[in-house]
């Protein structure tokens, strides 16, 4: 499997995700389209230019604080972008705050504050526009928007470390 991959870090992001995702009819019938995209693993950042005001601080443990995701300048009403293919798979509040999900396959991000007119179950390719930065949220007030990475087994991980593999698959091919 890993032949269809080309070099090095990109083999490596690949077999990951197709370990992940061993059946593609059974991902199908999840409505997740990601492994059909072979070995592009990795995401575009959800506004049109972004900078992070504050970036993601993992808990030592998951009932320690920290910053569970990563806040981008965003003022209100501003368009969001799936960061990869998915499924709108929650829009609403959680405990007062406005907020958007996209699972892609085992990953699922999170998005506040913000809303969609997209009912839940809708498909998004990645670029597409899903939701807009609109509401409450207790740490991003018409400022930000918070991005939030959870895998599979309710983990927590740094969205930017996922846009930005993109800049070291193009460095790796250029050198190969
Ligand atoms: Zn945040």
């Amino acid at each position: 499997m890993a032949r269809i991959c080309l070099v090095g870090g990109v083999a490596v992001l690949c077999v990951a995700a197709l370990t992940l995702m061993p059946y593609r009819t059974v991902a199908r019938a999840r409505g997740d389209t990601a492994p059909d995209r072979g070995c592009r693993a990795t995401m575009v950042w959800p506004v049109s230019a972004p900078k992070v005001t504050e970036a993601f601080d993992p808990p030592p443990q998951p009932w320690n604080p920290g910053h569970r995701g990563v806040d981008l300048a965003a003022s209100d009403g501003e368009t969001l972008l799936a960061p990869a293919d998915g499924v709108i798979a929650f829009a609403g509040k959680v405990a007062g705050k406005s907020v958007v999900t996209i699972r892609h396959g085992t990953l699922t991000s999170t998005f506040e504050p913000a809303e969609t007119d997209l009912p839940v179950g809708s498909g998004v390719e990645q670029g597409d526009r899903f939701a807009y930065v609109a509401g409450a949220s207790d740490h991003c007030d018409g400022a930000c928007i918070h991005w939030g990475l959870r895998n599979g087994n309710d983990a927590y991980l740094d969205p930017q470390a996922r846009t930005e593999s993109r800049k070291i698959v193009l460095k790796m091919v250029t050198e190969s």
